[in-house]
Parts: structure tokens; sequence; C-alpha cells
């Protein structure tokens, strides 16, 4: 039946290559739990609840029932995407201005209560891997390996700002570490949900780790706990 593995931690660590390396070699789906935040923080742009940073809260709670959230698998890009409402909006979703906004959405008790629901069903199945910020904490407190992940500052906003730079768009560097404090700040200290280190989590600080280190990490943790 496979197990179930979350991984959690803080903004821009690496959480979803390590999850996306692990569930290809270990035959597991993934889910990027991150990504149906930023989704219904799109639908909210797109819609006009948002007035530059001002959220109008009651219209997106009550927009709630008409969100619907899926992921397909690409076989091009060999890993999946987001959509909402059918539409594919993997590309809308991982600019600057959804990270700068997503937090106003993900702390929002009527948006987590959604999602989290929707993350347990899809984990039903288990052989699962699934990141975010509150899985080990809240989704699946169950799951047989928690991994929360951690790296230098300097070094997470490095990787983004290539990830941006690659997609032709124009950050700085000091934006980027604005964005990761400020969102692990509040990612931290919402009311529902915050993101915590759990006492049962494999702490992983990446800032010296190559890909390949991590993943061989996690496989021997694996092993040694006779998880597979
Ligand atoms: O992982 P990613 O950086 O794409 O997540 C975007 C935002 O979604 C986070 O900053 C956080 O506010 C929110 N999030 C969350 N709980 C999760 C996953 C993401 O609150 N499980």
């Amino acid at each position: 039946m496979g197990i179930t593995i979350a991984i959690d931690g803080y903004s821009s660590c690496g959480k979803s290559t390590l999850a996306k390396a692990l569930a290809n070699r270990l035959g597991y789906r993934y889910i990027d739990t991150g990504a149906m935040y930023r989704a219904v923080c799109w639908h909210a742009v797109s819609q006009g609840f948002f007035k530059g940073m001002v959220l109008n809260i009651n219209a997106l709670i009550a927009a709630l029932p008409q969100i619907d959230i899926e992921f397909k698998y690409n076989a091009v890009r060999n890993g999946s995407e987001v959509y909402l409402n059918g539409q594919n909006i993997e590309a809308n979703i991982r600019t600057l201005e959804i990270s700068n906004l997503v937090t106003q959405v993900s702390k929002l008790p009527e948006v987590r209560r959604k999602m989290v629901a929707l993350q347990r069903d899809m984990g039903k199945q288990k052989a699962i891997v699934m990141d975010g910020r509150d899985i080990g904490s809240h989704v699946f407190p169950n799951a047989e390996l928690k991994i929360f992940m951690q790296a230098d500052m300097q070094v997470r906003a490095q990787r983004r700002l290539q990830e941006h730079q690659q997609k032709g768009e124009n950050v700085s560097l000091q934006d980027i570490i604005d964005n990761l404090k400020y969102r692990d700040q509040e990612d931290m200290n919402r009311s529902e949900n915050p993101l915590i280190k759990t006492a049962d989590a494999f702490i992983l600080d990446n800032t010296f780790l190559t890909r390949e280190a991590q993943l061989d990490l996690i496989l021997n943790e694996l092993h040694k706990r006779q998880l597979m």
C-alpha cells in the first residue's frame, strides 16, 4: 500500500525538489500543497478580490464553493500541474506577485479547512509524498515519515532568484529575501495550523547538500526505519 511522507519547512528550502525526486524513486504520487493555496490566491486576484494588497475576505469566502482544484500529470514535463476550475494555471501561480499575496489567503481558516479536506482525500490511498507547511503537524499527523526542511537564507534566495531568471522574470535578490522572511513569519504566526517543527520530524538542513545527497539521506532514513 505504501506509506505517507510529509515534508514541511520554510519557504524555498527545496521541499518540492526533494518531494518530486522521492516520489519518482518510490513510484509514489507527489502533491504540492503550496500550489493549492497559490491557486486560491490566483483566483482571488483574477476575480478582483484584491485591491492592491487588500483582500476582500468575505468575497473570497463566498466564492470558495465554486473553487475546484485538481492536479493533472503532464508527461512532457514529467510532473503534475495545478488546474483551477478546469484551467491549467501552473504558469500563473509562481510569480512574486502571488508569493507576496498568498499568506493573506492561506491564513484564512475557511480556506485551510477546504484545502486540508482535499489533501486528506488525495492521501487516502497512501503511497504519497506531500509537501507544505502543516502536513506532518495537521494534515497527516500519523505520516510514517515526517521531514522538516531548512536552509540558509542566502542560499534559499539565490535558488529562487535562479528560478525567476530562468523564466525571464526581472526580480531582485532583496525582493526575494524580503518575501521569504515575510512568508516565514506569517506562516509561523497564523492561528490556524501554523508552520511548526514537530518533535518526530527528521530535520534536514540542505544548505550544503546537493539534490542527490538529500535524496540519498532520506532513502537511507527509510531503510533504517524499515519503511522500504
Ligand atoms: O510552498 P509554497 O511556497 O508554494 O506555498 C505558498 C504559500 O502557501 C506559503 O507561503 C504558505 O502561506 C501557504 N501554504 C500553507 N500550507 C501549506 C502549503 C502552503 O499555508 N500546507
